[in-house]
């Protein structure tokens, strides 16, 4: 700031000293104001700031000294240099008194003037200069503080002692303590207890520069309100960065360590974000359970394991049976929700040290270690599992019924490697799919072949239908009081251009998850009812045709039109077909099958339950459901089922048909024992090998010409029997 930029007000009542001044002042490079009296002063003084005044004491009307008083009142703070005739020590003293600067007597001396002017406004110019610093330090302080309070990071200093000097105010809504309980405090109190020791390097750090503490992972201590906590809150994880604070090192020659500053940033986000990634990577989005990659580490840990400890160990492969039709009819949400409920139940057949894993769709593997009491235990895991799939699942109102397929390999004898263990579980699986599903095998050496088979049946299936290689036989149903043929059943085979005749058994589970069932079995009504239709233009007897049809076939919505218009094609009239189907197929969609089977039975078409007895065998649909025939699955007339009579479940399944006015046939009756045992429960009709295998349709037109079957026993027993039986 120059002299030129400083304004000075020169007042005097007498314009020639006025005048005198100000020339004198203009010679010396000053610019001044002049005011006539002290009223004009007054006025020019509250319009311009100034930095000084010369002013004249003894004026009329307003006097210097009340100019004075009028600066002081309105906090007006120019220097004064009274400039005065008056010559009295009380008048220099009363204005110095009043905040005078200097006290200047006319006539002064130039020179005097001028260094007293000098000096004041060197001293104004000081004063401001000071006061524009102190306002900046202010202005930088309060921003220093607005920073550091408002940080998102906990800012602190240490004294040498490791004892809190400072610290800002995120340290109340971070850990919830008082920053002023903490001032005077070690540092070791906001630590957690398992990072004591690494943070004893950094908490109070001393080095400087590259080589002090930076972004170091620890963790924090929350503050113990007593409240009681359902989830770990108590720590926050931090990244810590801090240095030595020492005294200024050019001013002694040995630095003093003064303390420490530090920096914490809360990292919870980035931790919750890296635990998310990790969690996405090892573990399945919708069961939560470990996903393939974090089984594959398991399963090679534990492999290392078992070789060490010479343990056993047992994989589980499990593929639940006819997910594909929930998906497909009551859609993925419902899926999805199935598959979280399956979960859960699987988890609680668990043992400490297991792993269940999701390993895609809806097959799951188990791991389980430390298998010591060879295979028992793994079947009783494999036992409960079934068991507890057979309670029904309750999603979104839908009561469903699942049941699944496992298949079981053992370390060190089906496998010594991961991939064996895993692919040999899963020919396993299959081995249950191809035999009935709902049960559970352990692998075997033997097994390997149809599995590989298996896998060219699964393409070369899509072919079948249009290269001619399905074709049907036909397995009597006798009535077992006449030993007369009532019926057929239509039973598919594919003759396999590699592999030779296939049987259902194998090839149907491929056909249901490929969904190509459905062309398959509208084949099959087709074709039967063909037969059936060429053996009655033959003349042949009217007899009934029973067709099987797959649960994925039941819930498709045109299979009651595909069905009613086979009939009035081939004009056979609807009580000559049944349909056999499965109770699964019910139990799948109960209203939806329950309105197909009405309006079949309304047409005259006939439902029989096949293999009763095996499934939920729920007496509940029963009543629902048009039914007619309950078919016996041949697993209950081994003969070591009824040795004794009373309490067999044919006993009871042929007491509850007759109850219910329903028709009974028995199936894989292969002994003269066996039928003369449903004789005795007054079974009606009956299928199985003693009275023929399945046939061509060649063979059942001469049987149908021939007199009636007699079994051993029966009153029309004939000689010609044998013959018929293949
Ligand atoms: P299913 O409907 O229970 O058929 C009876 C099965 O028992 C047939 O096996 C038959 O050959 C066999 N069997 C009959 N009598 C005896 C006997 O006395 N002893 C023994 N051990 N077995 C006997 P197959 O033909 O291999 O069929 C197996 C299953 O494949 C059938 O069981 C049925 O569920 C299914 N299937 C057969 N044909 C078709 C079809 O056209 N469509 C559908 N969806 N499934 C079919
Ligand atoms: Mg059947
Ligand atoms: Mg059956």
């Amino acid at each position: 700031m120059s002299n030129n930029e400083q304004n000075i007000l020169i007042v005097d009542d007498d314009p020639i000293v006025l005048k005198s001044l100000r020339d004198l002042l203009a010679v010396r490079g000053y610019t001044t104001d002049t005011a006539i009296g002290g009223k004009e002063a007054i006025c020019q003084l509250d319009q311009k700031e100034y930095d000084l005044v010369l002013l004249d004491l003894h004026m009329p009307y307003v006097n210097g000294h009340d100019v004075m008083i009028h600066l002081r009142k309105h906090k007006q703070a120019p220097a004064v240099i009274i400039v005065s005739g008056e010559t009295s020590f009380e008048a220099a003293r009363s204005a110095c008194s009043q905040g005078a600067y200097d006290f200047l007597r006319k006539p002064y001396a130039t020179e005097e003037l001028i260094i007293t002017i000098n000096n004041a406004l060197k001293e104004k110019r000081l004063e401001k200069q000071n006061k524009q610093m102190q306002m900046q330090l202010k202005e930088s302080e309060r921003l220093h503080r607005y920073l550091v309070n408002t940080s998102p990071d906990i800012i602190y200093i240490l004294d040498p002692k490791g004892n809190f000097t400072f610290i800002n105010e995120r340290i109340e809504s971070l850990l919830g303590f008082d920053k002023e309980e903490l001032i005077g405090k070690h540092y070791s109190l906001l630590v957690h207890q398992a990072d004591m020791e690494q943070a004893k390097y950094v908490f109070n750090e001393r080095r400087v520069g590259a080589r002090a503490s930076s972004n170091i992972e620890l963790r924090l201590k929350c503050k113990d309100d007593g409240a009681p906590r359902y989830f770990d809150t108590r720590s926050l994880p931090i990244e810590l960065s801090s240095m030595g604070i020492y005294n200024d090192a050019k001013s002694s020659k040995q630095d003093t360590y003064l303390g420490t500053y530090g920096v914490a940033r809360d990292i919870t986000e980035r931790k919750i974000a890296e635990e998310t990634i990790n969690f996405q990577a090892y573990h399945d989005l919708l069961t939560h359970l470990p996903n393939r990659s974090l089984l594959r580490d398991r399963l090679g840990l534990a492999i290392s394991h078992a070789k060490r400890e010479k343990e056993m160990l047992a994989v589980m492969f499990l593929d639940l049976d006819r997910f594909k039709n929930i998906n497909d009819s009551l859609g993925h949400m419902i899926g999805d929700e199935l598959l979280q409920q399956v979960s859960t139940r699987l988890k609680g057949c668990l043992r400490e040290g297991d792993t269940l894993a999701r390993f895609g769709g809806d097959e799951f593997t188990l791991l389980l270690p430390k298998i010591s009491d060879r295979r028992e235990d793994v079947s009783k895991i494999a036992e409960k599992i079934i068991t507890l799939l057979k309670e029904p699942f309750m999603v979104d109102g839908h009561e469903l019924y699942v049941s699944a397929s496992i298949g079981i390999s053992m370390y060190p004898q089906d496998g010594t490697n991961m991939d064996t263990l895993i692919k040999n579980a899963d020919v396993a699986m299959y081995h249950v799919k191809g035999q009935g599903k709902n049960d559970y095998k352990f692998f075997s050496i033997d097994m390997n072949t149809p599995y590989t088979r298996s896998l060219s049946l699964d393409t070369g299936i899509h072919k079948a239908l249009a290269n001619d290689e399905f074709s049907l036989l036909y397995q009597p149903q006798v009535d077992l009081k006449t030993g007369e043929i009532i019926g057929v059943e239509a039973l598919l085979r594919w003759e396999h251009p590699e592999h030779g005749t296939i049987s259902p058994s194998e090839f149907i589970p491929f056909a249901e998850e490929t969904g190509l069932i459905v062309d398959i079995g509208n084949w099959v009504i087709k074709t039967a009812l063909n037969e059936l239709k060429n053996w009655t233009d033959a003349g042949l007897p009217q007899i009934r045709m029973s067709v099987n049809i797959s649960t994925r076939h039941l819930a498709e919505k045109n299979i009651v039109k595909t069905i009613n218009s086979a009939l009035k094609e081939t004009g056979i009239p609807g009580n000559c077909l049944e349909i056999e189907i499965t109770e699964n197929a019910i139990m799948d969609d109960m209203d939806s099958v329950v309105q197909k089977l009405k309006k079949l039975a309304c047409n005259g078409v006939t439902i029989a339950i096949d293999d009763f007895g095996t499934g939920y065998s729920s007496l509940t649909y029963l009543h629902k459901l048009p039914i007619h025939t309950l078919k016996i699955d041949r697993a209950f007339l081994q003969d070591s089922n009824f040795t004794n009579t009373d309490h067999t479940i044919v006993n009871t399944i042929v007491a509850m048909a007759k109850g219910l006015h329903l028709n009974v046939i028995a199936e894989g009756v292969e002994t003269q024992k066996q039928l003369d045992y449903l004789r005795e429960l007054d079974c009606n009709q009956a299928q199985g090998f003693l009275f023929g295998k399945p046939f061509t349709s060649d063979i059942i037109s001469q049987l149908l010409i021939q007199e009636p079957f007699a079994a051993p026993g029966s009153k029309k027993s004939k000689s010609g029997q044998q013959d018929r039986r293949h």
